[in-house]
Formats: C-alpha cells, sequence, structure tokens
C-alpha cells in the first residue's frame, strides 16, 4: 500500500486530529534513546512511519490492528517513550505508530481489594500521586517512572528501584486487556490466584508490542509507610564483598526495598560526594515497623559478618538524598538530547543482565577483563563500571554502565563502540548460564542472541509469534531476529 493509502484508509477509523503526520514528530518515532546521538545529529538510517495515530479506546485500536493485518502494514505500539533497546524504532517503509495518548484514564483505584485498573496511557507518575493521596502505592518506581505509562512499563517488562520488597511489574500485574492483530480484543480477568492452565498474562508481559496491543491494566497496590523509611550506606573494599552482603539479607528471607552494590568506577558517578574510590553498597528497609527493624537488624548483622571487606559505614542521610534525586523527568531526557544535537561528542549506555549468585561476580570481572583487553576503543572509554540492584533468593542482576568520548560519524557509532561493547557483555551471560536481558527487554538491539538466550525453549517463544502475529506485522524487528531489518541493527 502507498503511504497515502495508508492515510485514506485511517481517516476511516479515526478523526484528523487522530493521525499526525507531521515530519518533525514522524522522525521523533523513527527511533528510540537507542540512537539518541544519531537521532539528535539528524542522520537517522532507517525510514520514518507513514502517521502516528492516537485511539481512544479498544475498539478503535481493535479496527487498526486489523486494517494493519490485512494490509501488511507494521504497527509499533508506544507509551512513554523511554524505551532504551530499539522497542520503538522503525524497519519498515509502511509502518504505523499507535500512541496510547488518550488511553489516559485511572479506570479505578480499589483500596479494599488493593488493586487499580489503568489504561494503557496512564503515566506511573500519576497512579502514583492518586495512590499517595490515599495512603498507598503502585510500589512500582523505575528511573523513568515520571515518564513511562502502563502499557510500556508492561510491555517490558519492567522493574523498580523498590524491587526487593514489592517485586516488579509482572508481579504486579493482576489482569488485563491487550489487542491481537487480528482485532481480537481478550480480557484477562483479575482474580489473586488460579491454576486455570497456564498463565496466560505472561503473553501480554514482556512482548514489546511484538505480538498484541496493551489496551488496560490492573495493578496490586499497597500500603504506604514513608515514616518508617531507614537507609544504611557503606564502603566496601570491592564488589564481590557488595554482593555477598546483599545475598546474605536476601537468602535469610528478607526485603528490603533498595538493596544495591556498585563498583568504584560507577559509585564514582552517583556518590562522588562521599565514594573516596571504594565500592559502595547500601540499603532502604521499608514497610510497617515491624518489618523494618526486623529488616534493619538483618542488614546490620549481614554486614557484621562481612566486616572484613567493610571500610566504614556512611551518614544514612546521604543515602536517603541520593534515593530522592534518582529519578529522570522528562526535561532531563530533552535535555541530554539537546546537548547531543551540537555540543556533547560523547554518550552512556548500560546492559543490564542476570545470573544466580557463583556467576554474577565471574560475570562482572570477565566481562571488565574482556573489555579492557579487547575493546578496539577502550581509549574513549570514560566510565566502566557497573552494580547490582535486583536481588532474589537465587541471584542478582548486574546493570553494567559505559560512557565514552565519540569519534567517529554519528550514524557510526552503534557499530564501532555500542555494538562490540554490548556483544562482551551478552557473550560472557550467556556463557555461564545467565539472562542477557534483566529489564531492558530485547528490543531490536539485542534480537541476535534471542535464540540464544532461550535455547531449546525459543521454539516456544517462536510459535507465540507465528500462532498471534502470522503476519509478523507486530514491531518488525523486536525481540525476533529478522534478516531483512539486519542493516539497521548495529
Ligand atoms: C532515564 C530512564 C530510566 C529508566 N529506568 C528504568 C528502570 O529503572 N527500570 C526499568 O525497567 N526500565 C527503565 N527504563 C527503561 C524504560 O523506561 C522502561 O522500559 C519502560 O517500561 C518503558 O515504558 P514506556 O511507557 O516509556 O514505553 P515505550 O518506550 O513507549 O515502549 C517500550 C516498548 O513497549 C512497547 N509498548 C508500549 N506500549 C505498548 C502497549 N500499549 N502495548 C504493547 N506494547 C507496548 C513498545 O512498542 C516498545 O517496544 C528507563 C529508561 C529511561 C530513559
Amino acid at each position: 500500500m502507498k503511504r497515502q493509502e495508508i492515510i485514506t484508509c485511517l481517516q476511516k477509523i479515526l478523526d484528523a486530529e487522530q493521525i499526525n503526520t507531521n515530519q518533525e514528530d514522524l522522525y521523533d518515532a523513527s527511533a528510540d534513546r537507542y540512537k539518541k546521538y544519531a537521532k539528535a545529529r539528524n542522520v537517522l538510517d532507517v525510514p520514518m512511519p507513514v502517521a502516528i495515530v492516537y485511539p481512544y479506546n479498544t475498539e478503535e485500536i481493535s479496527k487498526l490492528l486489523k486494517l494493519c493485518n490485512t494490509h501488511q502494514i507494521n504497527v509499533i505500539p508506544r507509551a512513554g517513550k523511554t524505551a532504551t533497546e530499539g522497542g520503538l524504532e522503525n524497519w519498515k517503509e509502511e509502518t504505523i505508530v499507535i500512541d496510547a495518548l488518550h488511553l489516559n484514564r485511572i479506570i479505578d483505584i480499589d483500596t479494599y481489594n488493593m488493586q487499580a485498573t489503568v489504561e494503557a496511557g496512564v503515566p506511573l507518575q500519576m497512579l502514583e500521586d492518586e495512590l499517595r493521596e490515599l495512603g498507598f502505592t503502585t510500589g512500582h518506581s523505575p528511573q523513568s517512572k515520571p515518564v513511562a505509562k502502563y502499557g510500556g512499563l508492561v510491555a517490558t517488562r519492567s522493574i523498580g528501584q523498590l524491587s526487593t520488597y514489592y517485586g516488579a511489574i509482572e508481579d504486579m500485574v493482576v489482569g488485563l486487556e491487550c489487542v491481537f492483530p487480528d482485532g481480537q480484543i481478550c480480557r484477562i480477568k483479575n482474580v489473586p490466584r488460579r491454576s486455570g492452565g497456564p498463565d496466560i498474562r505472561h503473553i501480554a508481559i514482556g512482548n514489546e508490542g511484538a505480538l498484541c496491543y496493551i489496551t488496560e491494566v490492573t495493578v496490586k497496590i499497597f500500603t504506604f509507610h514513608p515514616q518508617n523509611n531507614k537507609f544504611f550506606g557503606y564502603l566496601v573494599k570491592d564488589i564481590d564483598t557488595g554482593i555477598r552482603v546483599l545475598r546474605e539479607v536476601v537468602v535469610n528471607g528478607f526485603h528490603p526495598s533498595v538493596a544495591r552494590t556498585y563498583s568504584e568506577e560507577d559509585a564514582a558517578q552517583h556518590f562522588y560526594h562521599f565514594h573516596r574510590g571504594h565500592c559502595v553498597l547500601l540499603f532502604m528497609a521499608e514497610g510497617p515497623k515491624g518489618i523494618v527493624d526486623a529488616t534493619s537488624e538483618a542488614i546490620e548483622a549481614a554486614v557484621a559478618l562481612h566486616k572484613a571487606g567493610i571500610i566504614e559505614q556512611v551518614d544514612s542521610v546521604l543515602i536517603e538524598d541520593w534515593f530522592n534525586n534518582l529519578n529522570w523527568s522528562q526535561q532531563d531526557i530533552d535535555d541530554e538530547f539537546e546537548g547531543m544535537k551540537e555540543h556533547d561528542a560523547h554518550a552512556g549506555y548500560t546492559t543490564e543482565i542476570s545470573a544466580d549468585w557463583k556467576s554474577i561476580p565471574v560475570i562482572y570481572h570477565n566481562v571488565i577483563k574482556r573489555i579492557r583487553e579487547e575493546y578496539p576503543r577502550a581509549h574513549d572509554l570514560t566510565m566502566l563500571g557497573g552494580h547490582s540492584s535486583h536481588s532474589y533468593i537465587n541471584g542478582t542482576n548486574m546493570y553494567f554502565v559505559y560512557n565514552y568520548d565519540i569519534h567517529c560519524a554519528p550514524q557510526d557509532e552503534m557499530r564501532i563502540y555500542h555494538h562490540p561493547l554490548q556483544k562482551i557483555i551478552v557473550e560472557e551471560t550467556l556463557k555461564l548460564g545467565g539472562s542477557m536481558c534483566h529489564h531492558h527487554g530485547i528490543g531490536k538491539f539485542r534480537n541476535e542472541w534471542t535464540q540464544a538466550e532461550h535455547g531449546s525453549a525459543y521454539y516456544m517463544l517462536e510459535k507465540l509469534k507465528s500462532a498471534f502475529d502470522p503476519n509478523g506485522i507486530m514491531n518488525f524487528g523486536t525481540i525476533f531476529y529478522q534478516e531483512e531489518g539486519h542493516k539497521f541493527q548495529q
């Protein structure tokens, strides 16, 4: 279908004000933060979508998906636009972006059954603010909290800073509504638990817009006790000590809301005013007073047990202060982008992986060693380190962080600088049985490793794609490797 024909078809479903063909907006919609430097320098090498559309309800989305399915038009679902792995990047000439802008209603806050229902375009901050007024919280606090919206949070399996206490988004989603490419609307009801076959919520949760469009979500809510919050911070000799203390606390059954340890280099970025060249370990205990007291005792006991690796305790006010200034606003995101337009020829990226307790320090050291020895642009690296920020009974994550000065054409940055770094991190993780993606999703830029990530279980993932999206119209190239998209990949 030609671009104008697509627009004519869209006009039969939507009003004119719901169809955006402004060239600047289409350029913006053709990539996300993954290619922020090339995007800022106006040299993106991907096609622009035909239009961005703003449906008001599920029925309009169903009609749009049916249209796209019939005419092989690629669809990119969009919510808060904070995607980091290319989930919003466009690799097809014939694409429409379905933006959740008008799906912005908080439908219900039920404080007796402890759940809230929202449309996919509701910003997390909006629900959090409403709940706080009532003495409750979502418990979800990703760094993108002021900007990200529920559709995107659920579609990427996001996780917040308080995950060790409240869980990640998949622990919070009770039920949801979603629409498949053939127009089928499915509502998964809200029950505390059931054993009615496989848990089909997980077909939508984490689908990154590659299987269905999420229109509505019901999440658990929690009572909020900020007056009880306690913060703990320590300088530690090495990241291995930090990881051992995290493990000690978590395997003994305690759930501090924040439990993190930073390498020296990463600590220097976050705690420049007190790290003194050391690694940092920190905790926040949250919840009813009895829980906070017990958790605090467990933290102190774990630190005492590993005292040989602890340099000193830091003032808890410094940790509280850090926590209160951690999130990124839309202004912060815009400022970074504006800076890249003309002045800043450097970039910062992250790759977050997970593995069991034994493997995680090994992966960390192997990655750092390999990058230092093999990475051809090591001389341009201005920072390389990482932190563990989400822990579980059987392991934890590692969030590799790297910054570099860019000395190449903007359109070559990903190929020359980013891809070789990410490749080392992914290879070292998969080698030891870890996961190459803890919470940012696969997007389009880790799809070359999706099969390796899942091994023999890739069969199941592939079947979902062919069953629910047989014409391949949902977010082409996301999660699933596509030969045709390879030219845009690195
Ligand atoms: C500064 C910053 C900090 C961040 N911190 C965190 C963090 O702490 N934890 C974390 O987990 N992530 C974090 N992220 C990553 C990002 O915020 C999350 O992945 C977030 O969940 C994306 O939500 P969004 O509303 O912005 O979605 P978008 O960016 O709009 O979309 C993300 C993906 O979801 C798909 N999608 C969007 N809406 C729908 C829908 N309705 N149905 C189906 N698919 C859909 C899109 O196609 C895309 O693939 C951060 C990002 C930034 C920029």
